[in-house]
């Protein structure tokens, strides 16, 4: 299929972007087009103006802000992936990242291209929820940030008002003694997840468990955080016994890919071993 016509501009500033953007209702923002372009070519979405953020000065930065990274929205996957700062200071970012689709989908796609189209089986979308990261910005009434609770508010659906445009991602940067795993499910290498399971935890310096963040995807319309497992694992239970819990609250839907059932399994099976390898690296 080919897509609808469309106009086409490429600003240079997140100003000019925010205006053409506000020039007509129909717009829509182009990041690194690994999800807007096929959606057009099969006519699943049919903008009348394609904002391309290319060469948007500013958007395309890894900062290292002490206890947070904050990651310009234009930045490629491939570049935050093999950045050896990303993999020092937030691992599971940089791990989740392998799992996303393939090299060459990566070297186009941007980080807040992923975060902003909010699939429920992403990895980056997860990673930010499980961490407790949070996105800027900015629109026609100025900058904002949102947490990443408040910003998964369904499928493919996001807090970020029409006319705003997501201009960085931050996440907390990791602390000593912290162990990180993510597991997932395909059918084949490069599929989305039918699901997955993202997992950071840190240990004190008796080796108890002093922190831990399980995101799960592809078990509903948004990316999950797991809280029952989290809450069992803080109070001393083991991966196994905390991962019966990872079920709590979900209900996944049932496709041609995996019935609900299983995905529900899956999300016990992933949760079990991301724990293990989360513990073992912590150690
Ligand atoms: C074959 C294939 C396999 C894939 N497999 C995976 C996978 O396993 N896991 C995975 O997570 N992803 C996968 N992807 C998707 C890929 O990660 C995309 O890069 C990502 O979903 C979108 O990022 P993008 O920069 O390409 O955004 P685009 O496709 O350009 O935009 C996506 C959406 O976000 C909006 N948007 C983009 N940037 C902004 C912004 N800064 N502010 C506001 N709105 C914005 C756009 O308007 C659009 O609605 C796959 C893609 C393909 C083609």
């Amino acid at each position: 299929m080919k897509p609808p016509d469309f106009d086409y501009v490429a600003p240079t500033s997140v100003d000019g972007a925010i205006k053409a953007l506000g020039s007509d209702s129909e717009a829509k923002v182009l990041a690194g087009g690994q999800s807007l372009i096929p959606l057009l070519a099969f006519r699943l979405a049919g903008p009348s103006l394609l904002v391309d953020l290319a060469r948007v000065d500013g958007l395309d930065h890894i900062t290292d802000q002490g206890d947070r990274l904050v990651i310009g929205a234009m930045t490629r996957q491939r570049r935050v992936e093999r950045d050896p700062l990303v993999a020092n200071r937030c691992p599971l970012l940089a791990e989740s990242l392998r799992h996303v689709g393939h090299p060459q989908i990566r070297s186009q796609g941007t980080i807040g291209g992923s975060v902003a189209h909010a699939d429920p089986a992403a990895e980056l979308p997860g990673v930010v929820l499980a961490l407790g990261g949070r996105v800027h910005v900015t629109g026609p009434a100025g900058d904002r940030t949102i947490e990443s609770e408040e910003l998964f508010q369904g499928f493919l659906s996001t807090s970020i008002a029409d006319g705003e445009i997501l201009t960085a991602v931050e996440v907390p940067a990791s602390g000593p003694r912290t162990g990180w795993s993510v597991v997932e499910v395909a059918r084949r290498p490069g599929d989305y997840a039918l699901c997955g399971a993202l997992c950071q935890l840190q240990l004190d310096d008796a080796g108890a468990v002093m922190g831990v963040h399980l995101g799960l995807i592809g078990v509903g319309d948004r990316p999950m955080r797991a809280h029952a497992v989290e809450a069992a694992v803080l109070a001393g239970a083991n991966p196994a016994d905390a991962a019966e819990l990872a079920p709590d609250g979900l209900s996944p839907s049932s496709d041609v890919h995996a019935s609900s059932d299983y995905r529900l399994h899956l999300a016990t099976v992933t949760s079990r071993r991301a724990l293990t390898q989360a513990l073992e690296r912590a150690a």
